[in-house]
């Protein structure tokens, strides 16, 4: 049995949480892998009702499960998302970008995955004014440098795709703080050497992303450039509505779509709930890791083939060029659950 809680979020959360439980109900119905789900809130809702983004007992609820899903949330994110990457020490952020037929991907042979360093950079939100010019503080550390790089070698191994991590920059202007990345990624690289390591500055890493994403497989980066070139990456092949991503430490995991509350939608029907869904697929492969539980990762192969096999079909939504309402376009993925 496991325990998992599920963060619904604002704006475009809710529904797509429904979609989510859905999928869920499915596979404890049909293929015998207990789960229990816990509903909990967090973001701009709970702050109206109870005075705090993320409320003591949501996250005393997470700390007791064996893992998170979590829905966008609006304008609150940072007190909720920041902060549970931090107490949760959620050090790896895991954002893959694949082609899948019938969707509008630029190159029908992407296969990548972004691995963003999630606890340091300019996202640690020390900022302050020094008179009228506003400061922010980037700090960069050997250790999660380190820990980061480390990470991402073992999913090329893991991967066996090109074998290649790029490590992502911009050292040659921030030469104190992306130098000590770089540095740390290149020792890293020492002890793989069955992996091809090679390094690109930021820009030129955005530029060849349009110009040929097919030659990535692992790229390494810091925590602002890697939230950038995960958006552009989810836009390459498709578009923000087929992203998923996963927030994963030594002892606990998050998984929530790369998207935000997308507020412009929501209420209307029109999400693509398949990036909180395949969000759902890399968390059975996780537990399926974590608890050498061989059934997780044939659940996610099921999720995986049940939502492409979908679009595959023409069947859509409107953000990837359908016109599926979010709770008929769940009706069809659960239905290819099989
Ligand atoms: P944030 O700033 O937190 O990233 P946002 O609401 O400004 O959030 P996103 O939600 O990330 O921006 O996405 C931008 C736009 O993309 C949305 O306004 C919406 O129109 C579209 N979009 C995002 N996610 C989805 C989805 N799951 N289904 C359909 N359209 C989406």
């Amino acid at each position: 049995m496991y325990q998992i809680a599920l963060i619904t979020g604002d704006g475009i959360g809710p529904e797509i949480s429904e979609s989510v439980i859905k999928v869920l109900e499915t596979i404890n119905d049909k293929l015998d892998l207990k789960i229990k789900i816990e509903k909990l809130e967090a973001g701009d809702n709970a702050l109206a009702k109870t005075g705090k983004a993320l409320p003591e007992s949501t996250l005393e609820s997470i700390k007791k499960s064996n893992v998170c899903l979590k829905a966008p949330v609006g304008e609150s994110a940072a007190d909720v998302i920041v902060v549970l990457r931090r107490i949760l020490n959620l050090y790896a952020n895991i954002r893959p970008a694949k082609s899948y037929p019938n969707m509008p991907a630029l190159k029908d042979n992407i296969d990548l995955v972004i691995v963003r360093e999630n606890t340091e950079d300019l996202y640690t939100g020390m900022e302050f004014d020094v008179g009228n010019t506003a400061v922010a503080i980037r700090t960069i550390s050997e250790s999660a440098s380190k820990r980061i790089a480390k990470y991402a070698f073992l999913i090329a191994t893991q991967r066996n795709q090109k074998k290649k991590v790029t490590c992502v920059h911009k050292s040659n202007v921030m030469r104190r703080t992306d130098g000590l990345f770089a540095s740390s990624c290149s020792e890293i690289a020492k002890d793989f050497q069955n992996i091809q390591f090679e390094q690109m500055y930021v820009d030129a890493c955005a530029m060849n992303l349009i110009r040929q994403p097919e030659a990535f497989d692992v790229i390494v980066t810091t925590n602002l450039f890697g939230d950038i070139l995960s958006d552009e990456a989810a836009q390459v092949v498709g578009g923000l509505g087929m992203a998923p991503a996963a927030n994963i430490g030594d002892d606990f995991a998050l998984f929530e779509p790369v998207h935000g509350a997308a507020f412009d939608i929501a209420g209307k029907q029109a999400a693509n709930p398949s990036s909180f869904i395949l969000s759902a697929k890399m968390m059975f492969e996780w537990l399926g890791m974590k608890y050498q539980d061989q059934k997780c990762f044939t659940v996610a192969k099921k999720i995986e083939s049940a939502v492409f096999g979908v679009v595959k079909n023409g069947i859509k939504t409107k953000d990837i060029g359908g016109n599926m309402a979010t709770s008929e376009f769940t009706q069809h993925v659960i239905a290819n659950i099989i």
